[in-house]
């Protein structure tokens, strides 16, 4: 009895973890690229930059815990093939995640990117010499290097080429109100801007406007390692294409977390997420697949962004969605976005609302109906659809 994991990030570790937890006594090797154990990315572009959170918290597990686990961790090997795999395996998990996409415009190379601790020092590094940082790309991981920048006391600008902030995840409300919560610290929010080329301190836009900065970071968007995959001739889409038990086109062979595309209710169709809960609750049901407890996968998306002090927190997917309506006042800090289709609760974006948001996941979870006036009555107990 064997399983191997290629990619030692949340989804991998959580795989390994999770099927100790489910009683599984066969051998266990997870094979990652970089040269760390284990660790979580969400706060690289938050209090690692900041300084308000120690790089060895950033970790999963101290070293002594997979070898207490038995889990054989092969860290800085990156695997080229499945044809050459580092151990034989009975049951293969691909979690490879997925890498920064990446400007191809002329000057591309003076740019930084974040996905990895590595690129999270070396952006902490340089911002602590920069007076003036550029963001471009105007998303979640964007936005939050912006504000750590901000409060770190630099000259901040984030530049997009959408008319709006989070344009692909975000209601127009959302997106409002934070452009004027970066704008109100000092951000400086540059929408419809379509980046030229980069020099060694400046952006250039497609109208000539030169933006200085002594620091270039992009954040625009990701693409999933489906390499091997590809090259194995399984099924491939947007990211690794599983059935809804997580199984790729080989049933020995799974794929989950950044890099698997998968059926969801929540998408009404095909979806690939980038998400912390994704990843987890996805290890946990090829855990229990591989203890011969297969179930499909059915847990309700959520997700968290944190900006200066402002937190945002979604359940559910704003995907294809044809309605939103707005539940308390933005100017009071405290407000929700429901987002409908065809009149049928899709998501819930929470700002600054801890409880409403985990009120919002069991909704969505249960697949309970607030209807739009009632969502829009802030004096509507949400809970009571839930009875
Ligand atoms: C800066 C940043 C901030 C984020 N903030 C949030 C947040 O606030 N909330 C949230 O929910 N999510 C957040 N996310 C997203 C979340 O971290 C990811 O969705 C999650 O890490 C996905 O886990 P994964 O295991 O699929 O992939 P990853 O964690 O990316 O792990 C994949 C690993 O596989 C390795 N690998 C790839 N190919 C190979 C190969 N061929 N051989 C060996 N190893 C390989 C990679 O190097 C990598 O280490 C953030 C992501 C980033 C980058």
């Amino acid at each position: 009895m064997s399983v191997l994991i290629i990619g030692g990030g949340q989804g991998g570790y959580q795989t390994a973890f999770s099927l100790r937890a489910e009683g599984y006594g066969g051998s266990i090797t997870i094979v990652g690229e970089e040269p760390h154990l284990p660790y979580q990315r969400p706060p690289l572009s938050k209090g690692l930059l900041l300084g308000k959170q120690q790089e060895r918290h950033v970790f999963l597990r101290v070293a002594e815990f997979y070898e207490k686990q038995n889990i054989r961790l092969i860290s800085g090997t990156h695997v080229q093939s499945l044809r050459e795999t580092p151990v034989s395996y009975e049951w293969l998990v691909l979690a490879t995640g997925a890498r920064n996409r990446h400007l191809t415009c002329p000057g591309a190379e003076h740019a930084l990117y974040l996905r990895t601790l590595d690129e999270s020092q070396a952006v902490k590094q340089r911002l602590e010499a920069a007076a003036s940082v550029v963001v471009i790309g105007g998303g979640f991981v964007g936005l939050e290097i912006a504000a750590a920048a901000r409060m770190l006391g630099k000259d901040a600008t984030v530049i997009e080429a959408q008319p709006r902030l989070m344009a692909r995840v975000a209601a127009p409300e959302v997106s409002q109100y934070f452009r004027e919560q970066h704008e109100a610290r000092g951000v400086r929010v540059l929408l419809n801007s379509f980046v030229e080329r980069l020099e060694p301190n400046a952006v250039i836009l497609r109208d000539e406007t030169s933006v200085q900065a002594d620091l270039i970071i992009a954040g625009i968007g990701v693409v999933p390692n489906d390499e091997l995959a590809r090259e194995a001739g399984l099924a491939v889409g947007n990211g690794i294409s599983v059935d809804e038990f997580l199984r790729t086109s080989n049933p020995h062979i799974f794929a989950i977390g950044d890099c698997a595309e998968y059926p969801s209710r929540y998408a009404d169709g095909r979806v690939r997420l980038e998400s912390v809960q994704n990843a987890v609750d996805q290890a946990t049901c090829v855990a229990k697949a591989i203890c011969g407890k297969p179930e499909p996968y059915t847990a309700a998306p959520w997700f968290w962004s944190n900006q200066f002090d402002i937190q945002l927190q979604t359940a559910g997917l704003a995907i294809g969605f044809d309605q939103t309506i707005l539940r308390g006042d933005p100017t009071s800090n405290k407000f929700s976005v429901f987002y409908y289709r065809e009149g049928i609760l899709k998501a819930v974006d929470s700002i600054n609302q801890a409880a409403e948001h985990m009120t919002a996941r069991k909704l969505i979870a249960a697949k309970a109906n607030v209807a739009p006036d009632q969502a829009a009555d802030a004096g509507f107990d949400l809970k009571s659809a839930l009875l």
